[in-house]
């Protein structure tokens, strides 16, 4: 049996592999694989320091540290 997020993971690939924390964390939704809409630099928006409202997480500013990160 998988968890939602271990199916998300299989169906939705990341287009980008970078060092972001963010990507342990169960607050980035990321631009996934074949998607056209967003800007070429975005790894994906965090949906939690900004709330309501998603912030773009840019694939050139390598987040390491955050006081919002939780674990998937
Ligand atoms: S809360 Fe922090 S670590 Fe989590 S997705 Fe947002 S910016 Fe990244």
């Amino acid at each position: 049996m998988v968890t939602p997020e271990e199916f998300r993971a299989k169906i939705l690939e990341p287009a980008k592999k970078t060092e972001h924390i963010c990507w342990q964390c169960k607050h980035l939704k990321p631009v996934i694989t074949e998607s056209k809409l967003p800007p070429a630099d975005l790894i994906g928006w965090c949906t939690k320091l900004h709330w309501p409202f998603y912030w773009c997480v840019s694939e050139y500013d390598v987040i390491t540290k955050c006081y919002g990160f939780e674990k998937k």
